[in-house]
C-alpha cells in the first residue's frame, strides 16, 4: 500500500535507529505530543530500542483523555433526558462519568447513537424533528472542521432541534502550558502529524523560539516516528532551534485552509479544563456566541456538575511529561483499561493504557 507499507519498513526503521544511536552524544527528553503516537511507539517498542540517552515521554494528546470529568455527567444528564437522542462517536461511550457511563444510558433506555461523521447526526435531528438531537463535540484540531461543519449545516437547514456539547482543545497552547511549567522536563517536541495536516504549522515557530525548543512535525508508523526521532536529535545536538516537517507526505506549512475558514466561522478561542491538568488559557474552541442556539450548554440545564477526581490519580504529571504510567501506585491495580480511574487510561490512546496493553510494568 502506498505511503503506508514503506512506513513499516523494518530494514528502514533499523537503519533510522542505528543513525539515532550514532548522533546522539548527551541525554535528552522528547515529548511526543500525540496518543496516537504514543500508542504506536509502545506498541513497536520504538523507546526500548532507543539509546539510554533519549527519554521519550508522553504529552496531553488524546482527546478522549482530557475531556474534562463534568463534561462526561452533562453528557450522561443530557442523555437521560426522554425526548433526548445523544449521538456520539463510539469510543466515547465506554468512558466513564462519576457513577457510569454512555452504555449504561442507552441499556437503561436512553437513545444514545454512535455515529462516524456529525453530519449523521443532522440527518437524524432533519429526520426526527420531535426530538432534541445532540452531538458530542469532542477533540483537537483535526475533529473541529466537520464538528463545525455540522452546524453550519444544521443552521442552513434552518434546524432548531439540533445542538452540540462542545469540548475542543488545540494543541499550541496545551505546548505553551508545558514547556512554560517551572517543572517542565521537554527539550524537543515531537508534533502530531494529524493536527498539523489541518492546521499546518505556522503557530509552532513563536512556540519553539519562545522556549528554546525544536519541535518536529511528526507521523504515525514506526519509521515516521523515528524519523521524528531524529530529526529531533540532530536538532538539539547542533543546537539548533528549528521547526523542521518529517511529514512531508501530508503536512504543509498551512495547512488546510478552507478546513481553518470552516473552524472559524463556528468556533472561537476559549479557556478550556484539560482533564487531570486544569484549566489551560485560551486552550479551547468553543462555539461563537451568534451561534448559542446550538450550544447543548445554554439549552439544557447542566452547569453546576462538579465531580470528583480519584486521589491515586497522576495522569495530570503524565500528560505534562513528568512522570510515567508505571509510577502510578494504582497502574494495573484499581486502574485498569475495563475500571478506569484517570485521564490516561479511559481511552485507548491514552498512556496508561498503552503501557497496561503491552505489559510496560517496568522499564
Ligand atoms: S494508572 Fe489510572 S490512576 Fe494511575 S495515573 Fe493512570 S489513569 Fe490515573
Amino acid at each position: 500500500m502506498k505511503y503506508i507499507d514503506e512506513y513499516r519498513d523494518a530494514e528502514l526503521v533499523k537503519s533510522t535507529l542505528k543513525e539515532i544511536h550514532r548522533v546522539v552524544t548527551k541525554p535528552w527528553v522528547l515529548m511526543e505530543i500525540c496518543g496516537g503516537q504514543t500508542h504506536s511507539i509502545v506498541r513497536h517498542g520504538i523507546d526500548q530500542l532507543l539509546p539510554d540517552q533519549i527519554e521519550l515521554v508522553h504529552g496531553p494528546g488524546c482527546p478522549v483523555c482530557v475531556t474534562p470529568l463534568e463534561l462526561i455527567d452533562k453528557a450522561l444528564e443530557i442523555a437521560s433526558q426522554e425526548d433526548v437522542i445523544f449521538t456520539s462517536y463510539g469510543d466515547m461511550l465506554r468512558v466513564p462519568g462519576s457513577s457510569k457511563d454512555l452504555f449504561a444510558i442507552r441499556a437503561s433506555g436512553g437513545d444514545v447513537r454512535v455515529v462516524y461523521s456529525p453530519l449523521d447526526a443532522v440527518k437524524i435531528a432533519y429526520d426526527n424533528p420531535d426530538k432534541k438531537v445532540v452531538f458530542f463535540a469532542i477533540g483537537f484540531e483535526t475533529t473541529a472542521p466537520a464538528n463545525a461543519m455540522s452546524v453550519l449545516q444544521a443552521k442552513n437547514l434552518g434546524l432548531k432541534n439540533f445542538s452540540v456539547l462542545v469540548s475542543h482543545v488545540r494543541v499550541p497552547p496545551a505546548m505553551h502550558a508545558i514547556l512554560g511549567s517551572p517543572y517542565n522536563r521537554v527539550q524537543g517536541f515531537l508534533a502530531a502529524g494529524h493536527v498539523c495536516a489541518v492546521m499546518g504549522y505556522w503557530e509552532y515557530p513563536p512556540i519553539s523560539e519562545k522556549y528554546q525548543t525544536p519541535i518536529v512535525v511528526t507521523g504515525f508508523e514506526p519509521l515516521d516516528i523515528v524519523q521524528g526521532i531524529l530529526e529531533t536529535v540532530k536538532l538539539l545536538e547542533a543546537g539548533k532551534i528549528e521547526v523542521n516537517n518529517a511529514y512531508a507526505r501530508t503536512v504543509t506549512y498551512e495547512g488546510n485552509q478552507p478546513a481553518q475558514e470552516v473552524i472559524s466561522q463556528v468556533f472561537c478561542e476559549c479557556d478550556r479544563k484539560w482533564r487531570g491538568i486544569g484549566v489551560i488559557p485560551m486552550s479551547g474552541w468553543c462555539l461563537k456566541p451568534e451561534l448559542s442556539e446550538f450550544n447543548a450548554e445554554s439549552i439544557f440545564d447542566v452547569q453546576d456538575i462538579q465531580p470528583q477526581e480519584s486521589p491515586l490519580c497522576i495522569a495530570g504529571e503524565i500528560l505534562q511529561g513528568l512522570k510515567k504510567p508505571h509510577d502510578c501506585k494504582a497502574f494495573g491495580v484499581q486502574c485498569t483499561p475495563e475500571t478506569p480511574l484517570g485521564a490516561t487510561m479511559v481511552s485507548g490512546e491514552g498512556a496508561c493504557a498503552a503501557y497496561y496493553k503491552y505489559g510496560r510494568i517496568k522499564e
